[in-house]
């Protein structure tokens, strides 16, 4: 089994941003407030996350790193799957099969924190109480150390792009939690914003602070039947594009397609993101450079096909034409709003 184990597990986790994603989602089901990532050598070294949230009771640690375990399938119901879709208790244990990990954790009602070393099959092999706070902290060292393939194949330094924005990207979903990302090589922040900050100071971090003036609340309208529940975002006013155009500045990382979430997860929705780009660029002059989109739906559980692979993020739902027409419909309105004489 420790072969098949591996071999999946180099489906699951195909590269430190797919570790990373997981473990910033984990942690965001714990409730966690405060999120910090440490990485050396882009993450191939070390991923270190500690978050402030409920801790992992020491009961727990045999099962965790154990392939389909998960505490989020027994609690199933309706609110929780609109809360946290995408789990299969898969995660840990692939991680746990192509790299070493270790977790300090703490609960609130254990007088103590847990330091736990799993080996690759998930098993514990040691654990021992010491000194800490409520909370987990995550330390994964030698990712792919057993998977030469995969340790080869990747280009480190597109890899480090990724992290940074996957990392804002979920700060700018998740107002009310602080994020920060750092590199032991250097002690550098690359990400950093604090509990209150603001979803656009998160966005600006991310593209490029000068555009602030520019950032427009976007609201589509609810509609229960189609199975939208609510869907809210921000996008950049025409005005941005066009300067952006003028004077050729492009964000930091690159990041211009637009920032999906579907229940609280990241995901790409193609159909969604070519009519949404489409309808912005019918405002615009065909050369005009593409907008920052970001949206966060709520689509009724029931409605999203849950079932696709951890690394594919593209994402299917049931009335998505309607949808995202809908969506069109009130970003057109948003646009027509504008001040379009600045545009030319
Ligand atoms: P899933 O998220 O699909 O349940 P994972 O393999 O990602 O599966 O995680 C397994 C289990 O480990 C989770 O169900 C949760 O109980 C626990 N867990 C993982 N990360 C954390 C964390 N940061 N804080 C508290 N519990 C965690
Ligand atoms: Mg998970």
């Amino acid at each position: 089994t420790e072969t098949i184990n591996k071999i999946a597990a180099g489906e699951i986790i195909i590269s430190p941003i797919n570790c990373i994603k997981e473990l910033i989602e984990n942690s965001i089901d714990a409730k966690a407030t405060q999120i910090d990532l440490t990485i050396q050598n882009n993450g191939f070294k070390i991923i270190k996350i500690q978050d402030n949230g409920s801790g992992i009771s020491k009961e727990n640690f045999p099962l965790l790193c154990k392939r389909f375990t998960t505490s989020k399938i027994q609690t199933f119901n309706d609110l929780q799957r609109i809360e946290t879709f995408g789990f299969r208790g898969e995660a840990l244990s692939s991680i746990c099969n192509i790299s070493h990990l270790k977790i300090i954790t703490k609960t609130e009602e254990e007088p103590f924190a847990y330091e736990c070393e799993f080996d690759s099959n998930g098993n514990v092999i040691s654990e021992k109480p010491i000194a800490g706070n409520t909370g987990t902290l995550f330390i994964i060292n030698d990712l792919f150390y057993n998977v030469p393939s995969r340790l080869k194949s990747l280009t480190v330094k597109d890899e480090l792009k990724k992290i940074i924005d996957c990392v804002s990207k979920y700060a700018i979903n998740n107002k009310g939690i602080s994020f920060s990302l750092k590199r032991i090589e250097d002690n550098k922040m690359l990400y950093n914003c604090k509990e209150d900050s603001s979803i656009n100071d998160r966005i600006r971090l991310l593209i490029n602070s000068s555009i602030n003036k520019f950032l427009l609340d976007f609201e589509c309208e609810e509609d229960l039947e189609l199975g939208l529940v609510s869907c809210k975002g921000v996008i950049t006013n025409l005005s941005y594009s066009n300067e952006l155009n003028g004077n050729k500045k492009s964000n930091s990382y690159g990041t211009n397609a637009p920032i999906f979430f579907i229940n609280n997860r990241l995901i790409d929705c193609e159909a969604l993101k070519k009519a949404l780009l489409s309808t912005y660029n019918s405002f615009l002059p065909k050369t005009a450079s593409r907008p920052f989109i970001y949206l966060s739906l709520f689509i009724k559980p029931e409605n999203v096909d849950v079932n696709v692979h951890p690394t594919k993020k593209e994402v299917f739902f049931i009335n998505e034409n309607e949808i995202i027409e809908n969506i069109c419909d009130s970003l057109r309105e948003i646009l027509q709003k504008q001040d379009v004489s600045r545009t030319f």
